[in-house]
């Protein structure tokens, strides 16, 4: 779910228009900090798309990593899925 949250004028800039997301599980604030990766995507999308237009629905939730690694990838995991690991090094 995506919340918008009110910032105080005292606030920088850069963080104006930013959007606050918290986890649909726990309650949780899903903070970016910046160099650091750690996120998670859950997502379902469906439709078609073609060279004169593309018509899709995506479904999505908010999962903060905490609540991702402790109960949605062993749920997953208990259902039969694999996770794949890509590891990423340059
Ligand atoms: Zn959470």
């Amino acid at each position: 779910m995506e919340k918008r949250i009110k910032i105080s004028e005292e606030t920088k800039v850069i963080e104006k228009f930013a959007y606050k997301y918290f986890c649909d599980c726990c309650g949780g604030q899903i903070k970016e900090v910046p160099y650091e990766i750690s996120s998670v995507q859950i997502s379902f999308e469906e439709g078609s798309s073609y060279p004169s237009g593309t018509d899709t629905e995506t479904e999505q939730v908010d999962c903060c990593v905490k609540c991702f690694k402790e109960k949605v990838k062993p749920a997953l995991e208990n259902l039969g899925f694999k996770f794949r690991r890509t590891v990423t090094n340059y």
